[in-house]
């Protein structure tokens, strides 16, 4: 037996396993069944204490990319195999967010929503995109798709990982030298980045201050990366010229953080990839398929790293 909790959209995500899985038993909150028959969680934004309520839990399935909801909790021991979703159709929604903000500082759309405004018919230069160096931080299960994708239409595209690799078209970053030398060589910074200890504030002063001047940054990964005073300094005083910001350190973003009304922020509310149930529901039943051959899984969190 599965238990399923994730909202919105549930009946969605109940059609998809019954398609993918007839045989297999899911239940919800809105069900009656015995606690101690359920193998699996599948779940988005686990409440507190949620994991606790099953005895006999065999594996988790993160219906997301990012884990930082489900590693160090309480209710849920790490012995417990943590497996999350690879892409699912993420990857191609992430291109199609980085590329608006992209082009938004590219072609000066930023600047003609402002001329609009004030009734201003005024031309500027545009820059082609080999003049547009794409720098993302990250480059895992999304950020590589992502990589790759971008440079099929012409950009420069460099990206910063923690392990070596080789990845056709791109320049590839690692280690602290490697994070400078990306940074200070990237007219957009993207962040495709898991959260945890070492990511959490590492957009700061420090770091995005390096960027050339007119830079833009892009953050689809977690709001907890960006140092939000520092960031803002950096836009008030010209350092950076536009910010696509999809992730908060607190969601929603209050309705009185200086994000919403600034000139140079785009806010958007955690929309940059979503989950889509028919892809995803697909790699969790491949999964299940795996772990009953006792094979392992794709996706499966590593303890040690957290992501
Ligand atoms: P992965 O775990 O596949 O990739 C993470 C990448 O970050 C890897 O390349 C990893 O390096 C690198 N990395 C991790 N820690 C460090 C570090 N300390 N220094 C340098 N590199 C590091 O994740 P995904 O690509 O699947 O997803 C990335 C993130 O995107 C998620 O964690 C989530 O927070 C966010 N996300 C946001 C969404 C949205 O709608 N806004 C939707 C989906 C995801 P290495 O490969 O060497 O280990």
């Amino acid at each position: 037996m599965l238990y399923l909790h994730i909202e919105p959209d549930q009946q969605q995500w109940l059609d998809a396993f019954a398609h993918h899985q007839p045989d297999l038993k899911v239940v919800t909150a809105e069900d009656d069944f015995a606690a101690d028959q359920v193998r699996w969680v599948a779940a988005w934004n686990p409440s507190e204490g949620l994991f606790a309520r099953f005895p006999n839990l065999e594996a988790v399935f993160a219906l997301g990319a990012g884990v930082d909801a489900f590693v160090r909790r309480d209710d849920l021991s790490s012995e417990v195999p943590l497996i999350r979703l690879l892409d699912a159709g993420m990857a191609d929604q992430m291109v199609e967010y980085i590329l608006w903000a992209t082009l938004t500082v590219q072609r000066d759309f930023d600047l003609y929503a402002d001329l609009q405004r004030q009734n201003k018919w005024q031309e500027h230069t545009a820059r082609s995109r080999d003049q547009m160096r794409l720098g993302i931080l990250g480059l895992g299960a999304l950020g590589q798709q992502v990589a790759k994708s971008l440079t099929t239409y012409g950009y420069p595209v460099s990206g910063w990982k923690r392990s070596e690799i080789e990845l056709e078209g791109v320049k590839v970053f690692t280690g602290d030298q490697g994070l400078q030398q990306l940074v200070q060589q990237s007219d957009v910074l993207i962040s495709l980045l898991p959260n945890t200890p070492q990511t959490r504030g590492l957009l700061d002063a420090k770091l995005l201050g390096k960027l050339p001047k007119g830079a833009a940054l892009v953050n689809v990964a977690r709001g907890v990366q960006v140092v939000d005073d520092d960031l803002l300094k950096l836009l008030d005083n010209d350092h950076l010229r536009f910010a696509a910001l999809d992730v908060f350190h607190e969601e929603p973003l209050p309705t009185d953080h200086p994000f919403w009304q600034h000139p140079k922020v785009a806010v958007t509310p955690h929309m940059a990839a979503a989950t889509l149930p028919e892809p995803a529901v697909k790699q969790v039943v491949a999964n299940l398929k795996k772990l009953e051959a006792g094979q392992e899984p794709e996706g499966l969190v590593k303890a040690e790293s957290g992501y």
